[in-house]
C-alpha cells in the first residue's frame, strides 16, 4: 500500500468545503478534484457529460452514478494526483464511496481521512446566497464574509465573479434535501471504518482552517 494524501471533505452545500479544499490542497502539494467544479467545466465546454450533468444540476439533483465514477476515476489517474488529492463534494452517494474505495484499492491506495464539515441548516442558504464563484479558476468568495479585494473580480487570477445557477434559493432548498437523503447516510459508513474527522465549519475561514490541519495531522 502507497502512503497517499487521498482525503474525501464531506458536507452540505455551503459548508465552505470548497474554500478549504483549495487551500489545503495547495498546501499539500496534491489537486483539489472537485466533481461540481469538473462538470461546470464540462458544461463549459459542452461535452456531452456537461449537458447531461446539467439536467441534475439546474433540479438540485445528483448526476447518476456511474457518470460521476468514471469522472474522477479518470482524473485520479492522471499523474498529479499520483501523491493523492482532496476529493470535494465526491463521493456523495454510498454506492459511489464503494466504487471509490475499490478504484483506490486496485491502485493500492486507500483514504487517509474524512472530514466532515458540520454546520447548521439555516445558516447554510444564507451563505450560498451571498457566495460569488469565479469563472476563470472556480475560487469562491462571499459577498459579507469573504468578499473580493475588487467587486466583481477574482483575488487570485482576475476573473469574473457570477452567482452559480443553481445558488438561487429554490434549488439551494433541494440541494440540501439531496444531501440529507442520499449524502448523509455516508457519514456512518465512514464512520463504521473509522475514518471521519469532525470539524465545526462555522467559523472563520482561518479557524476552519487550523482545525483542518489539525484533525488530518497524524492520521
Ligand atoms: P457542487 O459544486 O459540489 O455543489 O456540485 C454542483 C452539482 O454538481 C451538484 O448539485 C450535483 O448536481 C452535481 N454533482 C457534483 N458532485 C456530484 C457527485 N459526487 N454525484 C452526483 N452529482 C454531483
Amino acid at each position: 500500500m502507497t502512503q497517499t494524501l487521498d482525503v474525501v471533505f464531506l458536507g452540505p452545500p455551503g459548508a465552505g468545503k470548497g474554500t478549504q479544499a483549495s487551500g489545503f490542497a495547495e498546501c499539500h502539494g496534491v489537486p483539489h478534484v472537485s466533481t461540481g467544479d469538473l462538470f461546470r467545466e464540462h458544461l463549459k465546454n459542452e461535452t456531452p457529460v456537461g449537458l447531461m450533468a446539467k439536467e441534475f444540476m439546474d433540479r438540485g439533483g445528483l448526476v447518476p452514478d456511474d457518470v460521476v465514477c468514471q469522472m474522477v476515476r479518470e482524473r485520479l489517474e492522471e499523474s498529479d494526483a499520483d501523491r493523492g488529492a482532496v476529493l470535494d463534494g465526491f463521493p456523495r452517494t454510498v454506492p459511489q464511496a464503494e466504487v471509490l474505495a475499490g478504484d483506490l484499492e486496485r491502485m493500492e491506495r486507500a483514504l487517509r481521512a474524512v472530514v466532515h464539515f458540520s454546520i447548521q441548516d439555516q445558516l447554510l442558504v444564507e451563505r450560498l446566497a451571498g457566495r460569488l464563484t469565479c469563472r476563470g479558476c472556480g475560487a469562491v468568495f462571499h459577498r459579507k464574509s469573504n468578499p473580493p479585494r475588487v467587486e466583481g473580480i477574482c483575488d487570485p487570477c482576475g476573473g469574473d465573479l457570477y452567482t452559480r445557477d443553481d445558488d438561487g434559493e429554490e434549488t439551494v432548498r433541494s440541494r440540501l434535501q439531496t444531501y440529507r437523503d442520499a449524502t448523509a447516510p455516508l457519514l456512518g459508513w465512514y464512520e463504521k471504518q473509522g475514518l471521519i474527522c469532525e470539524i465545526d465549519a462555522d467559523r472563520s475561514i482561518d479557524a476552519v482552517r487550523t482545525a483542518l490541519e489539525k484533525a488530518v495531522e497524524g492520521r
